[in-house]
């Protein structure tokens, strides 16, 4: 008896020092960790949890009352679907930040930050000759003529998806939840107005992000898109063979690659597709909810 009473109190006080393990940790995550660091843990901490690669259909999206929230037994369809599109994904959460997107089956998606320039084209080309979909994160600030208007919705009509990265490349980490949301919310009413379709994806300018971010992407209904696989071709735009080994080393199944609109990128796009595709992997579109009437 006296045994028992002592194991337990021993017990309790155990489960007690977790918890306060626990508590301290989630205050550094949260606190003035660099946005790198920051960013990593809001990873591990919140998204790593339902993006295992397993089939998303044991796991059901956790994410309450969204607007735009798809129904998780009916997987979203690209709007033309490509004969690379290996599967087809649940539609991502918002509100929560996704560096990957599991399938069923080994596919990837390519990612392309900071148009519309004068790169779109030539990058939407070798995608439409390759039969795959890219996801481009447009600056409200780069989206100016009729011409970029008449681009998206030709790129949209084709399958790739538009989605935000701001209206000037702000950083988003640190500010206070409602100028992030305000943040948001401008660049996505914009560009949406602009492309003439709902914005379901935002992308972090810097990958800066904190826990505001998330709520504020939860608030303006816009999923948070990270990467698992930098191309790091904003850094070797001379070393092409850096970006290759990067991309063949890092790429897994679901993996998001992050890319951007430069003139080296669009020479190399052609051997990544190919790398990716001779690696066995499908390249789809980022998952969209099946067309609402949101405007
Ligand atoms: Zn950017």
């Amino acid at each position: 008896m006296e045994n028992d009473r002592r194991r337990r109190q021993r017990n309790r006080i155990w489960l007690a020092l977790l918890l306060l393990g626990v508590i301290i940790q989630v205050n550094l995550i949260f606190s003035e960790s660099p946005p790198a660091q920051s960013a990593t843990a809001l990873l591990n901490s919140i998204s790593d949890k339902e993006t295992s690669d397993t089939p998303e259909k044991s796991k059901p999206p956790q994410q309450p009352n969204s607007a735009q929230k798809p129904d998780p037994s009916a997987p979203a369809k690209p709007a033309k679907p490509s004969t690379n599109t290996a599967s087809s994904p649940d539609v991502p959460a918002v509100g929560k930040m996704i560096a990957k997107i599991p399938t069923s089956k080994p596919t990837v998606y390519l990612t392309f930050d900071d148009g519309p320039g004068k790169y779109t084209k030539d990058i939407v080309a070798i995608l439409d000759e390759h039969d795959v979909k890219g996801g481009f994160f447009w600056i409200g600030q780069n989206v100016k003529t009729e011409r970029d208007s008449k681009l998206a919705r030709q790129m949209l009509a084709n399958g790739h998806i538009i989605g935000t990265h701001t209206m000037y490349h702000e950083k988003l980490w640190k500010k206070p939840k409602d100028v992030q949301i305000q943040i948001i919310r401008t660049s996505t009413e914009y560009i949406s107005q602009k492309i003439g379709a709902p914005i379901y994806y935002f992308r972090p300018p810097y990958g800066a992000v904190d826990q505001n971010t998330l709520l504020a992407s939860k608030e303006t209904n816009q999923i948070l898109a990270y990467w698992n696989v930098d191309s790091l071709d904003w850094k070797y735009g001379d070393k092409p063979d850096l970006i290759m080994n990067n991309i063949a080393r890092e790429v897994k199944p679901g993996s998001i690659i992050l890319m951007h609109e430069k003139e080296h990128t669009v020479q190399l796009l052609p051997k990544i597709i190919k790398l990716l595709k001779d690696k066995g992997y499908g390249i789809a579109p980022l998952p969209t909810p099946k067309p609402a009437k949101k405007a």
